[in-house]
């Protein structure tokens, strides 16, 4: 019986972006980073270990429930023989060398030995013994060999759960090469023994059983496939998620530094091919800590979360927009000159005077102070920003609420 692989996924902890300044690189201090990494290692270590001892006891499991097959076939075999339709080595021969098996695969598991191999489950190695020990059966015990056959459906639907198709394939293949040998070969006749009442009803009672199993065989594993399914599905919501996490700002829902560094330098990597300009608008919000001070850092977070969702709204989509740091965000413009850049800035201060910050205090105003500059030829990022800033320094010199280029 197949468990379906168990998945695990270590979310990495997002850090907030930094809250000033044009480190282009916006890593975390390499002495923290130095003291997570083994840590991370560790935890990865771990992780895999988990899982590694889930399927070896899953493995074990499904040769616990194979022994219990091999006990069950072997009592069945046992009845016949009471009825006189075979000797009692009969269910000694079946089941003895299953159970043997079982125990040597979960042993080889436990130990790990089987990890070596590349069937770790070892898989093949039940599907081989206990189809063998069918045709070992039809052999020797022609005057039962339907019951030896039915068990066959079992061994199959049970191999198809792990083992590779072409392997399924090519035993299926062997069996039947083998069964041809067994009875047109050697003459050997499938009989189903009827000749008692007991017989009949033992024979009925086989097949019921066997029929029950490969049901329940089928069952379990439109289930187990249900679940992959599912947690398949899971598995990519959660990825988007993580990606959006790892792109987006969690407090503005906009793009964070990290993204929007990635974009800015494949936007100046194309304007390197192309020849279109690309700039950047660097945004502050002008006396925000006042805004703190007097309404509390709630409220500054609202204003920030309102003032992303305005800017965002009006941005052209060629344009890309996030929060670059603390209550400073980034505007880049795919293909603006400068004197488009400024414009582009005017429309986000008109669209910012249209807000209604009444929910977070009435009469409240927000305005911020620009800088823009564009990209030169072969310039750094850190460079351009650092342009950008500069003119953001010069509008917040001029008086504020206004922009300047560098
Ligand atoms: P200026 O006009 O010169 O920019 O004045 P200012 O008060 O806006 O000064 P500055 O830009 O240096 O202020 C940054 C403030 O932004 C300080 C910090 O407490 C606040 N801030 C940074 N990040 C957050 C945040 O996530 N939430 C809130 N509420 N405040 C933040
Ligand atoms: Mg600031
Ligand atoms: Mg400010």
């Amino acid at each position: 019986m197949s468990n379906p692989p168990t998945s695990a996924g270590n979310v990495v902890p997002l850090r907030r972006p930094a809250a000033r300044g044009v480190d282009v690189a916006g890593a975390p201090a390499p002495t923290q980073d130095a003291a997570d990494a083994p840590e991370a290692e560790e935890d990865g270590k771990r992780t895999s270990q988990d899982r590694e001892q889930q399927r070896r006891l899953a493995w074990m499991r499904e040769c616990t429930v194979i022994a219990a097959s091999y006990a069950q076939n072997g009592v069945f075999i046992g009845l016949f023989a009471l009825t006189g339709t075979v000797s009692w080595a009969a269910g000694a021969l079946y089941a003895m060398p299953g159970l043997l098996a079982s125990a040597v695969v979960a042993y080889l598991i436990k130990s790990g030995w089987s990890a070596r191999l590349k069937d770790a489950s070892m898989s093949s190695v039940h599907s081989l013994c206990s189809g063998l020990l069918c045709l070992v059966g039809v052999a020797l015990f022609p005057q039962m060999a339907f019951a030896y056959a039915l068990m066959l459906f079992t061994v199959f639907i049970t191999a198809t759960y792990r083992n590779p198709r072409r392997q399924v394939q090519t035993t299926l293949v062997a069996v039947s090469l083998l069964f041809a040998g067994l009875t047109l070969g050697l003459g050997r006749r499938l009989q189903i023994p009827h000749g008692s009442g007991a017989e009949q009803f033992l024979t009925w009672l086989f097949f019921v059983a066997t029929l029950g199993r490969c049901v329940m065989l089928s069952v379990i594993n439109v289930q187990n496939n249900r679940l992959l399914r599912d947690r398949g599905q899971k598995m990519a919501e959660t990825l988007v998620k993580i990606e959006r996490l790892a792109n987006h700002d969690e407090l503005t829902g906009v793009l964070n530094r990290r993204r929007l560094l990635q974009i800015l330098a494949e936007e100046m990597a194309h304007t390197d091919r192309s020849g279109a300009p690309v700039s950047v608008a660097l945004f502050d919000l002008d006396h925000f800590k006042t805004v703190n001070d007097t309404l509390g850092h709630l409220s500054g977070d609202l204003v920030l979360k309102q003032f992303a969702a305005a800017v965002q709204a009006q941005a052209r989509t060629t344009d890309r927009f996030g929060r670059y740091g603390g209550e400073e965000f980034l505007l880049i413009l795919t293909g603006a000159d400068v004197a488009q850049a400024d414009q582009a800035v005017e429309r986000a201060r008109q669209a910012l005077a249209q807000v209604d910050w009444s929910s977070v205090a009435p009469g409240l105003r927000i305005t911020f102070s620009a800088g823009v500059a564009t990209y030169r030829e072969k310039e750094s990022a850190e460079l351009l920003l650092g342009r950008a800033d500069l003119g953001l320094y010069s509008a917040k010199h001029a008086g504020r609420n206004c922009t300047r280029a560098a």
